[in-house]
């Protein structure tokens, strides 16, 4: 038997695992005792991993060879991987002819390996001319990475894992820790049980889980979060527990958010939010005057119209209390995906350039040129997700590029995505699974190799940069992500730059060297930078994960940020943000009289490609259901396990409606996972179904463009059964 130290392949924790394995059968999985943000456990995810690619899941549900499609609805036929690479070499080349650079889009994944990222993001916009390359992470981190860049100066999560054990106080808000980040949750409950005095805020519309371990639960209307954090600066001040001196030395712009938060009085707070106003004062105090105090948040805050108000509010308290820099204090986000963390990195965003930064800053893409060897890097803003497919929808992109992901269930507004794969004149669908929904609309599939196949690196949501490695080798024709997309880069350069050295000089036919050479070139872009990883490489990562920045000339990386209180702006100094409370996109009202809010499930894993082939991981949640409060069931006469429609001004879905007390009055929550090959049905094109993405808004963020994926105002109406 083999053992292989890699990574996790689900949530932003980034838990390292040991698998084993015979020959080309994964046999088994156990945490790695060794890695820092697990330390050998797993959750219910993770300890089933090998059970998710054995020889029948991967005979059922793997795509192994390259497939075509001549005409929408009909099956697709296998080519070879010869023929494959030509056809969309053609057809990008053509299409970039005929319509220019921004005629075609690259939509891509937190899923994907940091090398398989920067790759992309170099085909895109080094070789093709196009900043038309996003992400899924768009719809799980966006908000985060301006809130951080708006009120600290760069997108750097300031914390660690281990401020856990030293904090004080730990307020949570907008995540379900407790099934979204279950490793990480563990040592929330290890910390409370060694420190009872330890104080846990819990705020969140929905009850969840993580609900339990709180000392304090703020129960408060979804997407009134600004204000909430508002008030409590108001309490703050006028208590007089903020920090006048740490303000003074280490911030700018006080004042006018002062004048700001003065109208936001606890009577006002209260009633807009729907919590006590004692509560309110509790909060306040815990949260300023605990000697540490660490905020830990998630999609409750990001996928909103209004996240990154929502995160740098959130920051504003920090910086006005001074819980930052210090062990156990600080603004810590968490990402959704086990390398949304990477993508930001190598810039794999329509808005970003290598190394955090900037497509709008002249130096920034001058710099980036250089790096790659290109003579420019456009300075035209690419379309982001929710762009991305509006653009498509519109005819305006006619190529689009889909790899590890599946917008054809995960993004909002699915009569939008849907026309717009339908209308795109050729999609490829770059994936390891061909159960998902998105494989329907593709016109090319190239399969691609998955979890115990690659290697490559993830960075997890503390800065953590974790090798990815190999156990058994790619299954049929599969080839690693970066690959595909430098044999199809190749293939293009001969068209677009005839006769020039290639950009994308990697040996792919040794997997590791080659990811070896992606990786170090993306390090040398970090030189000089707030993630410099110069000091980093692929032997030292061998002997164990390192945290960011890791500069050369360190042994090690840093465990928390800012603690010399200097902050990556132009004078060092932190800013707070004057944000405005905005209302939520689409307000209920009296046609659509229910706030609908999604989320993650305990078991199970984004469109369930991985998870939905365990029956043990159904034990937990059988099936679909909107959940209501037994009030509201009462109140339409809906008894446990009635069809409902539930119906936005995008569209209608049937589920069983189940009674739960984890919510409020007048609200209702539909698990994200649903849909594909867990609804029964298929749409009018005979495409699998997208669950509760079919009558989401896609309303977004004006400065993250995240779309507010946590909030739809609906209907429920009991469905009439023939
Ligand atoms: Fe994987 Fe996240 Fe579970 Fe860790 S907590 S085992 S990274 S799903």
């Amino acid at each position: 038997m083999k053992e292989t130290k890699s990574t996790c392949p689900y949530c932003g924790v980034g838990c390292g695992v040991i698998i084993e394995s015979q020959g080309d059968q994964i046999t088994g999985v156990r945490g790695d005792p060794d890695h820092p943000a697990n330390f050998g456990r797993l959750c219910t995810k993770g300890s089933t991993l090998h059970l998710t690619a054995t020889a029948e899941v991967t005979r059922q549900t793997r795509l192994l060879h390259p497939l075509l499609r001549d005409q929408a609805g009909m099956a697709p036929y296998r080519i070879s991987w010869d023929s494959a690479l030509g056809i969309a070499t053609d057809r990008f080349a053509r299409t970039i002819a005929e319509h220019g650079p921004d005629a075609v889009g690259f939509y891509i994944s937190g899923q994907l390996l940091t090398e398989d990222y920067y790759v992309f993001n170099k085909l895109a916009k080094g070789l093709i001319g196009t900043n038309n390359v996003d992400t899924n992470s768009r719809l799980c981190m966006s908000s985060a990475v301006a809130g951080y860049k708006m009120t600290l100066g760069a997108d750097a999560p300031p914390n660690c894992y281990d401020d856990v054990n030293h904090a004080d106080c730990i307020f949570i808000v907008g995540s379900n820790t407790a099934w979204a980040h279950p490793i990480l949750f563990r040592r929330i409950e290890d910390a409370k049980r060694a420190r009872p005095d330890m104080k846990i805020i819990f705020c969140d519309p929905r009850r969840t889980d993580t609900a339990e371990i709180a000392d304090l639960y703020l129960p408060l209307q979804p997407g009134t979060d600004v204000m909430l954090f508002h008030g409590l600066l108001h309490i703050m001040l006028w208590e007089g527990w903020v920090k006048p001196d740490y303000i003074t030395a280490h911030t700018n712009g006080f004042d006018a958010l002062k004048a700001r938060v003065r109208e936001c009085t606890p009577e006002l707070v209260a009633q807009t939010c729907g919590l006590k106003r004692e509560d309110l004062f509790t909060a306040a105090k815990w949260f300023a005057t605990s000697a540490s105090t660490l905020s830990l948040y998630c999609q409750g805050l990001n996928q909103s119209s209004s996240g990154t108000a929502k995160n740098a509010a959130l920051i504003n308290l920090h910086l006005a209390t001074a819980q930052i820099g210090k062990p156990g204090a600080g603004p810590f986000s968490l990402t959704g995906q086990p390398n949304a963390m990477g993508g930001r990195e190598v810039g794999g965003l329509a808005n970003l350039l290598s190394a955090h930064r900037d497509l709008a800053n002249p130096a920034h893409r001058a710099e980036v040129a250089a790096l790659w060897g290109v003579p420019s890097v456009p300075e035209k803003p690419g379309k982001t997700a929710v762009e991305m497919f509006q653009a498509a929808a519109d005819g305006e992109i006619k190529a689009l590029w889909i790899a590890c992901t599946n917008p054809a269930q995960s993004m909002p507004d699915q009569s939008t995505v849907r026309r717009a794969l339908e209308r795109a004149e050729f999609v490829v669908v770059q994936e390891a699974f061909l159960t998902t929904a998105t494989c329907d609309y593709a016109d090319l599939l190239l399969p691609a190799t998955t979890w115990g196949e690659k290697t490559g690196t993830v960075t997890n949501s503390e800065r953590r940069i974790s090798r990815v490695r190999p156990a058994v080798a790619a299954p049929g024709g599969t080839r690693h992500d970066w690959v595909i997309a430098v044999e199809f880069a190749r293939g293009l350069e001969a068209r677009l730059r005839p006769g020039a050295p290639t950009l994308f000089p990697y040996d792919t036919a040794d997997a590791t060297a080659g990811a070896e050479a992606v990786w170090n070139e993306h390090r040398e872009s970090t030189r000089g930078r707030d993630l410099d990883i110069t000091g980093l490489s692929y032997p030292v990562l061998e002997q164990a994960p390192q945290q960011w920045p890791l500069p050369a000339g360190a042994s090690t990386g840093k465990a928390r940020l800012y603690e010399d209180g200097v902050f990556p702006t132009a004078d060092g100094k932190a800013r707070f943000a004057d944000v405005a409370y905005q209302p939520l996109a689409e307000p209920r009202e009296s046609r659509y009289p229910f706030s609908l809010t999604t989320g993650r499930l305990r078991d199970h894993w984004h469109g369930m490609s991985r998870t939905g082939t365990l029956g043990r991981l159904f034990g937990h949640v059988p099936e679909p259901t909107v959940q209501m409060h037994p009030q509201d069931m009462d109140r339409r006469k809906l008894a446990e396990g009635d069809l409902v429609h539930v119906t936005s001004k995008r569209g209608s879905i049937v589920l069983p409606v189940q009674a739960s007390d984890e919510i409020g009055l007048s609200q209702a929550f539909i698990a994200m996972h649903w849909g594909g090959e867990y609804l029964s049905g298929c749409s009018s094109t005979g495409a699998r179904l997208a669950g509760v993405n079919a009558i989401t808004t896609s309303a977004y963020c004006p400065t993250s463009k995240q779309p507010e994926l946590k909030h739809a105002a609906v209907k429920i109406l009991k469905a009439e059964l023939p």
